[in-house]
């Protein structure tokens, strides 16, 4: 029998999407198992019914640590003690930076094998195996657990939520000690960014700027033409604007941010590199602006623009504005 520890992120008394995915994965897996998901909460006077909640979503039990909210090393410390305590065989993440920071420091205090960017997983002869996207989500490797603790961590939007509980779980709360180094961050602010009009998840259409807009009001002409396209239309951007601090993370393509599948995905000055590629390519219909014929980009769009995206831009928005009347 073997019991999985799924981490429930929350903020503002909500729980994040993610990790309901995950509770809901973590329990359709035990199920399979034979054993029990719990949930974990690490926080500051985390209301019982919000922990109570995840009963909803199949945990069996849920664990509540007082500790500092948000920060990865506490976490660490929080699960470490509890998986050792409880002797769970394997934690569960959602995606997102601070699931993939915790489950690295976990592995490392556990020696524990840990799975990153996991996009299905399955139980197979009372064991969880992982699968994995490699070589640019061209092939999907399949990762099996020697160390006594497996960690799982999903990339994000992997896992379904699907409520399959039957009410409210029952709380434990649990203590754990801070290790010295996990006093050394401290939270100065807490909050999600966002752009004015950053709703890439309800978006049917996307305007997504590269480095090739020259410079962070470039973003204005992507940001008029989603104006023009009206309704579900939305901005996005590559990482290396994002580390530019030319656009919010939160509209962030690729790898290391969102990945999407769209009516309509139209990419200006974006090269097409592999990272951006994997999160963009399924969409139904891909348009790219660049001034270089040879771009990668060009290879997997379904109409290519060469030129320059400074004139191409404001034409494209006065002719859908033209179009809609
Ligand atoms: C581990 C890892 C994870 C990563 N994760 C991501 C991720 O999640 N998302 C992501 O996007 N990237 C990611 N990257 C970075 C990725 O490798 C590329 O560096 C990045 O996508 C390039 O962004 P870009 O296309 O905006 O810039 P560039 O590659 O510099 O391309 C700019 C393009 O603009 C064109 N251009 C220039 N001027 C004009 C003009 N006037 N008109 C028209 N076209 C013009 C150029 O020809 C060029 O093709 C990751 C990298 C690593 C190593």
């Amino acid at each position: 029998m073997a019991n999985i520890l799924v981490y429930a992120l929350h903020y503002e008394g909500a729980i994040n999407k993610n990790s309901l995915g995950a509770v809901s994965e973590g329990a359709k897996l035990a199920a399979e198992l034979g054993g029990e998901a719990h949930a974990i909460l690490v926080g500051e006077n985390v209301p019982e019914d919000l922990a109570a909640s995840l009963g909803r979503y199949g945990a069996s039990k849920v664990l509540v640590a007082e500790g500092p909210e948000g920060l990865a090393q506490p976490v660490v410390d929080a699960m470490g003690k509890a998986i050792s305590d409880g002797g769970y065989s394997y934690a569960l993440f959602g995606g997102g930076l601070l699931g993939f920071e915790i489950g690295a420091g976990l592995a490392a205090r556990l020696s524990a094998g840990v799975a990153m960017e996991v996009t299905g997983v399955r139980a197979e002869g009372g064991k969880l195996i992982a699968e994995r996207p490699i070589l640019g989500d061209s092939a999907i490797s399949e990762i099996n657990f020697r160390s006594e603790v497996g960690i799982v961590i999903g990339r994000l939007n992997a896992f379904e939520i699907k409520e399959s509980g039957s009410g409210a779980a029952p709380v434990e709360q649990v203590s754990f000690e801070l290790s010295a180094h996990s006093t050394q961050a401290k939270m100065v602010t807490r909050g999600e960014q966002r752009g004015a009009d950053v709703d890439i998840e309800g978006a049917d259409i996307l305007v997504a700027g590269g480095r090739g807009l020259g410079k962070p009001e470039g973003f204005q002409m992507c940001e008029e033409l989603a104006g023009a396209f009206g309704g579900n239309a939305a901005v996005a951007a590559t990482r290396a604007v994002v580390d530019a601090g030319w656009y919010p993370y939160a509209a962030q393509i690729g790898q290391t941010g969102k990945t999407v599948s769209l009516k309509l995905y139209l990419a200006a000055g974006i090269s097409g590199a592999i990272q951006h590629k994997v999160g963009m390519q399924s969409s139904e219909n891909i348009v790219a602006i660049n001034k270089d014929a040879n771009a990668p980009i060009f290879e997997f769009s379904d109409l290519g623009i060469v030129g320059d995206l400074n004139k191409i831009l404001p034409k494209l928005t006065e002719a859908v504005k033209a179009k809609k009347g």
